[in-house]
């Protein structure tokens, strides 16, 4: 599952809510952006230099990547492939060109985009969490602003106004794709009728 949106609006939080207690599998984002103060390397990032993100990026390592307000962010291939193999569910939080990206590489993605209630309220979290300048705050609105008019190219849209009920449609998301039909395969379908 991608979770797609805008910076500040929410996606940090919402995660950690909808995983608790769940086997689900998040994917750490290698990043050029130096770590804020609170921020553990290797759990919230793994932080990486401009060499590093470029080496790994030519050699294939990312599933996507994209450039953020002055910094890289990709999503690293091999942890999500091992947790795929192992049978875990993978969710990805990004913002929309990865997501983009990630979905002309696979059907399998289930794309979520988080819509904040209005760019308003966008700033005014942006500027209480106190983690970027004026200026940095004023780039990620307008990034905000681009992403939300791409809102319509995704598969469900959540808005993070009450994060109980946002969290709720999460995990209503999640119970309805696991039931498609066109997910039994044909050796679930022949043990149900006996064969
Ligand atoms: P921040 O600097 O606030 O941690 O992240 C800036 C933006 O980059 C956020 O929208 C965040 O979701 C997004 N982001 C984080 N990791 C990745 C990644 O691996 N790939 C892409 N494309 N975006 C990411």
């Amino acid at each position: 599952m991608v979770m797609t949106g805008a910076s500040g609006v929410g996606k940090g939080t919402l995660r950690e809510k909808w995983l608790r207690d769940q086997n689900v599998f998040y994917s750490m984002s290698w990043t050029t952006r130096a770590a804020r103060s609170g921020e553990r390397p290797g759990l919230d990032y793994h932080f990486v230099t401009d060499e590093q993100f470029e080496s790994h990026a030519q050699s294939g390592g990312f599933l996507e990547h994209a450039q953020f307000a002055d910094n890289r962010y990709g999503t690293p291939r091999g942890p999500i492939e091992e947790a795929l193999a192992r049978g875990q569910d993978v969710i990805l939080e990004i913002e929309v060109l990865g997501a983009m990206q990630v979905a002309t590489q696979t059907d399998e993605a289930i794309l979520v985009f988080i819509m904040p209630p209005s760019l308003d309220e966008l700033r005014r979290r942006l500027e209480g969490r106190a983690t970027e300048t004026p200026e940095q705050i004023e780039k990620r609105l307008a990034r905000a602003r681009e992403e939300i008019l791409e809102a319509h190219r995704f598969r469900y849209v959540v808005v993070n106004d009450d994060l109980e009920r946002a969290v709720d449609d999460l995990l209503a998301i999640q119970r309805a794709e696991r039931l498609k039909a066109e997910r039994l395969n044909e050796a679930a379908l022949q043990t149900i009728v006996g064969e």
